[in-house]
């Protein structure tokens, strides 16, 4: 499918792609059921993404990473998604925990946490708590100052790779009362410090390799460890969140693509009332509709990604990415379920797990009904706007 369009990309991009495309033909792909099966979080195939530095690409070069643009980074998701949705879903988890310091960090937060990054050591992104989801501003989570010292204390969960990664960007309230979007901030927390726990790892239905973990905080952070304006935490989320979307709506063409490669295959290949069953139109059809919808869905996320790296703001568009790839991926992996049939609904087939996969792109970084409730105010904006 992905024959029908490419994406215009430059020679650098071209050549990390092929790094991308040759990891994920010979390691994550073949490695992609026994981690579903498993529930095994792939350190192996965290290796090769650090060593290959495919997981650092947006890294700038005044502190020794490859500055390449959110295009690249989208790419490489993309592939590695298509090879292996968990491994996809870690890239994307290692991106989204270094975008607030990229965006709001120090020169010398950058230096340090982008460098160990690089290491291998990665920041987590942790929002999310048990009565703040899609509601991020209702965050409970309190920093609060004494001295040159911050007193962070609450619990976040679904943290993504959290139980990997050595530090988390985490948003806690700092203004008892006000205004929580402007009371907000966010702070970096080392794993490594007393105080900071993690005693529950999720059990998933989809990308069953990643860690997804709590973080429970009664910890000290000193003044140098806000990243960002003290108070403008919840803008540095949703900032973050803008970006991040983009990452998912490309695992989400990966996967579609994967999920289309592999129904495909099938549909050309199985014959009923002798025909393939490509060939019977309710099956042929329903095919040629995921083949248009993954090229849009692709379309639309490189133009988001390309929006980014010309400096415009992404936050419909990206919102637009995401909802549309992520549920072109849902109806790529459901229709390859069809068509495998009763292997389709038994293990291990691919369609099996890519259709379990697919379903928490519709509900992290943003659910589809929050992507369609950020495009509809846009909308009524515009409606409202002198120009409307
Ligand atoms: C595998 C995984 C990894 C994750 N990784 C991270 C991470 O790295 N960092 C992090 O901070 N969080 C992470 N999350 C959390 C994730 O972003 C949230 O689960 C998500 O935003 C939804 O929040 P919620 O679970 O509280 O659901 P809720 O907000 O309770 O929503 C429940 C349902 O109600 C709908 N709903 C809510 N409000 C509205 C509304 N106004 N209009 C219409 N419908 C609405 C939602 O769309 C959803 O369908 C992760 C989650 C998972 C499952």
């Amino acid at each position: 499918v992905d024959r029908y369009w490419e994406p215009e990309l430059d020679n650098e991009t071209r050549q990390w792609l092929a790094v991308a495309r040759d990891l994920g033909v010979n390691y994550f792909g073949p490695l992609a059921e026994e981690l579903d099966r498993d529930e095994r979080y792939p350190w192996e195939n965290v290796k090769l993404l650090v060593e290959s530095g495919l997981v650092s690409l947006f890294v700038p070069r005044e502190f020794g990473g490859k500055e390449l643009s959110l295009t690249a980074v989208c790419a490489v998701a993309e592939e590695v998604s298509r090879a292996c949705s968990s491994t996809g879903a870690i890239l994307a988890a290692y991106a989204l925990g270094a975008y607030p310091i990229l965006l709001a960090g120090t020169d010398e937060q950058k230096s340090k946490y982008l460098g160990e990054l690089m290491a291998g050591d990665a920041v987590s992104f942790a929002l999310t708590e048990v009565g703040a989801g899609s509601d991020a501003s209702a965050i409970k989570t309190t920093a609060i100052r004494e001295g040159d010292r911050w007193h962070i204390e609450g619990e976040k969960i679904y943290i993504g790779n959290g139980g990997a990664s050595r530090y988390y960007v985490v948003f806690a309230k700092t203004a008892a009362e006000g205004s929580i979007r402007e009371g907000t901030t966010a702070f970096m927390v080392d794993r490594e410090s007393p105080g900071v726990i993690i005693d529950r790892y999720e059990s998933k239905m989809g990308i069953r390799g990643t860690n997804t973990s709590n973080l429970k905080l009664d910890t000290y952070v000193g003044h140098g460890d806000i990243v960002g304006e003290l108070g403008r935490g919840m803008r540095l989320a949703f900032q973050t969140l803008n970006v991040g979307r983009i990452t998912v709506a490309s695992q989400s063409t990966g996967i579609a693509l994967a999920a289309l490669d592999a129904g495909v295959a099938e549909a050309a290949r199985r014959q009923t009332f002798g025909a393939s069953i490509i060939d019977h139109q309710g099956i042929g059809f329903r095919l040629a509709d995921c083949a248009t919808a993954t090229t849009a869905a692709r379309m639309l996320t490189y133009e988001a990604a390309s929006a980014f790296d010309q400096g415009k703001d992404v936050s419909i568009l990206g919102a637009m990415a995401k909802l549309f790839a992520s549920e072109a991926a849902h109806d790529a992996a459901n229709t390859a379920v069809q068509v495998f049939g009763g292997d389709g609904f038994c293990k291990p087939c691919i369609a099996e797990r890519l259709y379990r996969d697919q379903r928490v792109l519709e509900i992290y970084e943003g659910s589809s009904e929050i992507q369609r409730l950020v495009i509809s105010r846009s909308l009524k904006a515009l409606a409202n706007s002198p120009e409307g």
